[in-house]
């Protein structure tokens, strides 16, 4: 028998798992709200929303979120070998590979989302600060980056819409 896996279970599991860490959908929208609040006077949360929605909707981005939480959860129960175990469970600096698997996502719609991930990385706003709040006994090395990525990608959505409807507009 060939290997196959249901594309819906695997989009099911996403969002159990995103929920199960405590992330809301709607708090990854105001990611996205802040990120473009500044451009568009008419920018609902709706819309916003929305575009989270569609970002979660693709595959590589539903592969990265579950590595990545799945790393987070091990790193949690001590069940990683040493030295990843340390390097994960305390946010090492120099380890890194939790912003690569979240560019991943950010390239989803490509570069312009680089600027937005930057952004979010260095400001921490919304659930990023409480992601990142190390008193708990969560780890959420890979879930910070991992949100912070999926709400840029939902940002350059929305920007290349917006931009798409204006061209349209002006023919
Ligand atoms: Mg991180």
């Amino acid at each position: 028998m060939t290997y196959s896996l249901n594309s819906r279970k695997v989009a099911e599991a996403a969002a159990d798992w995103l929920a199960s860490r405590g992330v809301q959908l709607m708090d990854i929208a105001e990611l996205t709200y802040i990120l473009q609040k500044d451009y568009y006077d008419d920018l609902s949360m709706e819309e916003c929303l929305h575009s989270v929605e569609q970002v979660l909707a693709k595959r590589e981005v539903q592969n990265a979120l579950l590595t990545g939480i799945q790393l987070d959860k091990l790193a949690e129960a001590g069940k990683l070998d040493s030295p990843l175990q340390e390097m994960i469970e305390h946010d090492e600096g120099l380890y890194g590979c939790d912003e690569i698997l979240a560019l991943s996502i950010v390239n989803v719609y490509g570069s312009i989302g680089l600027t937005s991930f930057g952004y979010i990385d260095k400001t921490k706003p919304g659930i990023i600060s409480r992601l990142n709040d190390k008193s708990g006994k969560r780890k959420h090395t890979f879930l910070d980056d991992i949100v912070g990525a999926i709400a840029a990608a939902a940002s350059s959505r929305i920007a290349h819409r917006k931009q798409a409807e204006k061209e349209a507009e002006e023919q």
